[in-house]
């Protein structure tokens, strides 16, 4: 069995990209860094690499993180200006044994020196939008940081391998040198190929205080499906974030196990994901919080694709 999950349906053209490559059988370190590289490259999404919204200073940083689930090798940058892909800097990393993690100017450095594509990473577009909200934000009790969302994917090879990887610009408008969850382990991203990966979206500073994607992994090891910990894993944060400071932010998350069985949950209205497996064409499906708390997962049909699609086109103003 071979698979491959995303968060949001700005994945959709890296996950088929990702299956293709699964299933003539390449390798999942390769076939995620692929899908991810595609999310990275696509100026209109407007949160993850070229085109990814500025922090307060008009700056495009961002976080990627990669992890191979055999070996537990981790890499990952934070706060990275000007390179093209960031989660290529991440998995390059991964193969070092310390120094595995790096942030802003010594991230660069590093970048620099392995030869990564350098570019400025602010579109006309980013920067227009990133105009506005300082605009509104001086009339209006605008909220600064609405607007993120990260890619994070979890990919399963034909010789049972497993890895995960995200990569987003994080929030709008973040203060500089601010880092979320994506590019830390455990709360962005888990996997161990002997049980499965999870990766997370949604508000970096609360998904963290969960370390969201090592507990859907746990609950997976001891042996609840990816939909069943995912629900857990959420709905437990969410409980006790309220508990403790009375408000949850936006946690949403995806998991696939070593079977190539996945899930999805949100504590929000909207979450997308995007999934193809040996046995699964790839799809977008509309993850759907109940009242009750579990979620019921629909296959998007492509007419609301479309449409999704030439909203984020319009929204980015392309
Ligand atoms: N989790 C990301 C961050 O806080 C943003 C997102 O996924 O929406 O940086």
């Amino acid at each position: 069995m071979w698979g491959i999950i995303a968060t949001w349906r700005m994945a959709k053209e890296g996950v088929k990209e990702g299956c293709a490559l699964l299933k003539e059988g390449k390798a999942a370190g390769d076939v995620i860094e692929t899908a991810i590289r595609r999310v990275e490259d696509t100026p209109y999404y407007q949160s993850v690499g070229y085109g990814g919204l500025p922090n307060e200073e008009s700056e495009v940083e961002l976080d990627a993180a990669y992890m191979d689930g055999d070996t537990w090798s981790v890499g990952a940058v934070a706060a990275l200006r000007d390179y093209a892909n960031p989660v290529s800097i991440a998995k390059r990393l991964s193969e070092e044994k310390v120094n595995i993690v790096l942030v802003g100017e010594g991230a660069e450095k590093f970048a620099h020196k392995e030869g990564f594509e350098r570019k400025n990473m602010l579109t006309a577009q980013a920067k227009a939008k990133y105009q506005k909200r300082v605009e509104g934000l001086k009339t209006e009790a605008g909220q600064p940081y609405s607007g993120h969302d990260t890619v994070g994917m979890v990919c399963l090879d034909t010789r049972g391998k497993m890895t995960s990887a995200t990569s987003t610009s994080g929030l709008f408008m973040k203060r500089k040198g601010r880092v979320g969850d994506s590019p830390l382990i455990g709360s962005g991203f888990y996997v161990d190929s002997q049980y499965g990966g999870a990766s997370a979206t949604g508000l970096g500073e609360d998904l963290m205080k969960g370390c969201i994607s090592y507990e859907i992994v746990r609950l997976m090891r001891e042996g609840m499906s990816p939909q069943g910990a995912c629900e857990r894993a959420v709905n437990q944060l969410d409980q006790e974030l309220r508990r403790r400071r009375m408000e949850a932010g936006d946690l949403s998350v995806i998991a696939m196990n070593q079977k190539g069985e996945w899930g999805a949950a949100t504590n929000i209205k909207e979450f997308t994901i995007v999934v193809g497996t040996e046995a699964e064409e790839p799809a977008v499906y509309q993850v759907i919080r109940q009242p009750d708390g579990h979620c019921q997962l629909e296959k998007a049909t492509s007419e609301w694709v479309e449409n999704d699609e030439q909203k984020e086109k319009v929204a980015a103003g392309v």
